[in-house]
């Protein structure tokens, strides 16, 4: 069998989703979107299905796959629905779900659902993406009280740059929540992500919205998440199935990434980039070889990796070779592939997959 394994610790989920909750306070839906970032939705959802209030998922067939799995919590769909036909199945399923725009609206007020609604009305307080405008909320919000079509509503809004926690536009995000929130009755509010979680206490509402941490990777660049005492879910590990010696000045791989400056030896790993590990990574990139750090040197290929091995004579074939971890954060390869440990966690797959 080919070495590649991502170990996925559900103990380590359900300690994180309990640090979640009690830093927030209130209630905390596990966001389990995009198969929960990498992880196995249906696996995590089973693992959180006794202590979770609920989870949060982007779309309709996440929301159906855990249904299927026999998962009968609250799952709200963030983004709501694409197409009207969908409302059907939200009834059905009893999904909760975001309304984020005018369109959204008019398709809840068409619909003849057998069951009013759980309601997650989207304000876009700033960040432009999607939600109804401060100026049109207050008068959605009365359309749907009016429709009969909602059985609760939920205000929710979403911030553009809770992970830099100086930075003064969430603030302005809440105050703008809030002097909407002032127009309208008394309801439940949902606005913190992981980042607003971990920094903005301000953010800490009914409803906070876990994804990242729970995966005990981290919102911020700088790193909370550790801290804060979460635990990294994945570790995904492989082997050393082949050694070469180069002597100074010979390349490693395609291109002319790596080009050895003194007698070096290295280790071939079984990850590449189809299995999710970035190609960008550089030279450089860390992992961790029988627990011992080390580098990344050359070109990711598709099906292999290639690390050097010089200054760990006792290392070879059979080593085993984290990728990230425990030893090696997720968050650092990221930044060694100038991206974020989400995009990394989502990519991984063709690895086995062993749920402890
Ligand atoms: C994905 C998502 C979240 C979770 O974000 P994290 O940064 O992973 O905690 C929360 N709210 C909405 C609307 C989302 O789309």
């Amino acid at each position: 069998m080919r070495p590649l394994i991502a170990s996925i610790r559900l103990d380590h989920l359900r300690h994180n989703y309990r640090l979640a909750k009690q830093r927030h306070g209130g209630r905390v839906l596990a966001v389990l979107k995009a198969n929960a970032y990498g992880h196995g939705a249906p696996q995590c959802a089973r693992a959180l299905e006794d202590i979770a209030d609920g989870f949060a998922v982007a779309c309709l067939e996440e929301a159906l796959q855990l249904r299927e799995a026999g998962i009968r919590r609250p799952i709200l769909l963030l983004e709501g629905v694409f197409e009207a036909e969908e409302l059907q199945a939200v009834d059905a399923h009893d999904l909760w779900m975001a309304v984020t725009s005018e369109r959204q609206l008019a398709m809840v007020e068409a619909s003849a659902p057998a069951r009013p609604f759980h309601i997650w009305l989207m304000l876009d307080s700033g960040m432009h993406r999607e939600g109804l405008s401060p100026q049109d909320y207050p008068a959605a919000w009365r359309r749907l009280e009016k429709s009969g079509k909602a059985a609760s509503l939920t205000r929710m809004t979403h911030f553009a740059r809770a992970d830099e926690p100086g930075v003064a536009m969430t603030f302005s995000q809440l105050e703008t929540f809030d002097a909407v929130a002032r127009q309208l009755p008394a309801s439940e509010e949902s606005v913190a992500n992981s980042a607003g979680m971990l920094c903005h206490e301000r953010a800490r509402r009914s409803w906070g919205r876990a994804g990242i941490l729970l995966y005990g990777a981290d919102p911020l660049p700088s790193g909370v998440a550790a801290d804060a005492g979460m635990l990294p879910v994945m570790r995904l590990a492989s082997r050393v199935f082949g050694v070469r010696e180069l002597a100074a000045g010979e390349p490693v791989g395609y291109g002319d990434n790596f080009v050895s400056a003194r007698p070096t030896r290295v280790g071939l790993v079984a990850c590449g980039y189809a299995d999710g590990y970035p190609r960008l990574a550089s030279t450089g990139s860390p992992v961790s070889i029988d627990g011992v750090r080390s580098r990344l040197i050359g070109r990711v290929s598709m099906d292999m990796l290639t690390v050097d091995l010089t200054d760990l004579p006792a290392a070879g074939i059979g080593s085993e070779v984290e990728l990230w971890g425990d030893a090696i954060s997720v968050n650092e390869v990221a930044a060694c592939a100038g991206t974020i440990s989400y995009e990394l966690l989502c990519n991984v797959k063709r690895a086995a997959f062993r749920y402890l």
